[in-house]
């Protein structure tokens, strides 16, 4: 037996068949699970995401009903409301071909799924938060890939979402509280080189006196990292630009948190 093959043993002893059932059709299937007693932390990066040692639980997030096509995060796949059953019913399960995956996923599988939810959440038009995480979801796992331009275009279209939902959705988002939000907002505008901007949403943080400590201290580290670069002079900054002084001019007219 190659190494391979053990790797693959191994890995799918950590993982079991849960029975659910689809909110849409009513059918019952299995989706993979990660035992929670298999999870190993490797590192967290600034922006949240997770790497894992023996088993990646992102590969087995989204659940998919086979039968209909209605694909979801976990976290959100029963809790789909009955008013948007007609809506994945028409869009979605009209053109769906049901699809096989074998009983251990990895990066690639994990895209295809995230992206599948990506257009249920769309169909049902989703609160912008959940299509957000979604699409950051999918950002990691090209970033597990190796794979930076398609890290960064979810990355971009991650950063509109959570823009969207700061202004127009209701906290907590995924458990994330508002500073949270907005230092992953100010985080994902660094990774993009929207320097300008990072520093606004990070400097927000840092100035509030509602934000809890532990996140004041990951954008002050985050700040830090973009001064210490230098790719931003005071010059620059204040005299050279005029796209950062409207930037500046904007985010300060809606800033909650301005001293
Ligand atoms: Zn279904």
């Amino acid at each position: 037996m190659t190494s391979n093959n053990d790797e693959s043993l191994n890995t799918s002893n950590l993982l079991y068949d849960k029975t659910v059932r689809c909110p849409v059709c009513d059918n019952e299937f299995k989706v993979r699970s990660v035992r929670t007693s298999s999870y190993r932390i490797d590192r967290k990066d600034s922006d949240f995401f997770i790497h894992y040692t023996r088993i990646n639980p992102y590969f087995y997030d989204i659940w998919l009903c086979n039968s209909c096509g209605f694909a979801a995060m976990k976290s959100d796949f029963s809790s789909l409301r009955s008013s948007k059953k007609e809506l994945i019913l028409n869009t979605i399960s009209k053109r769906w071909h049901p699809k096989d995956y074998p009983s251990v996923y990895n990066e690639k599988i994990a895209i295809e799924r995230y992206k599948l939810s990506l257009i249920n959440y769309t169909a049902i038009n989703a609160e912008s938060y959940k299509k957000a995480m979604n699409c950051l979801k999918i950002a990691w796992m090209y970033r597990l890939s190796g794979d930076i331009e398609n890290e960064n275009t979810y990355v971009k279209n991650a950063l509109q979402g959570f823009n969207d939902a700061y202004y127009n959705e209701d906290f907590p988002m995924y458990g994330m509280d508002r500073f949270t939000v907005i230092y992953l907002i100010g985080e994902l505008n660094r990774r993009i080189d929207n320097l300008d901007e990072a520093l606004i949403w990070f400097g927000n943080v840092i100035t509030s006196s509602m934000a809890q400590q532990k996140i004041k201290d990951l954008a002050r580290t985050q700040r830090d990292l973009i001064k210490e670069i230098g790719q931003i002079t005071p010059t620059e900054n204040e005299e050279n630009n005029t796209e950062n002084k409207n930037t500046k001019k904007r985010f300060s007219f809606i800033n909650p948190f301005k001293s």
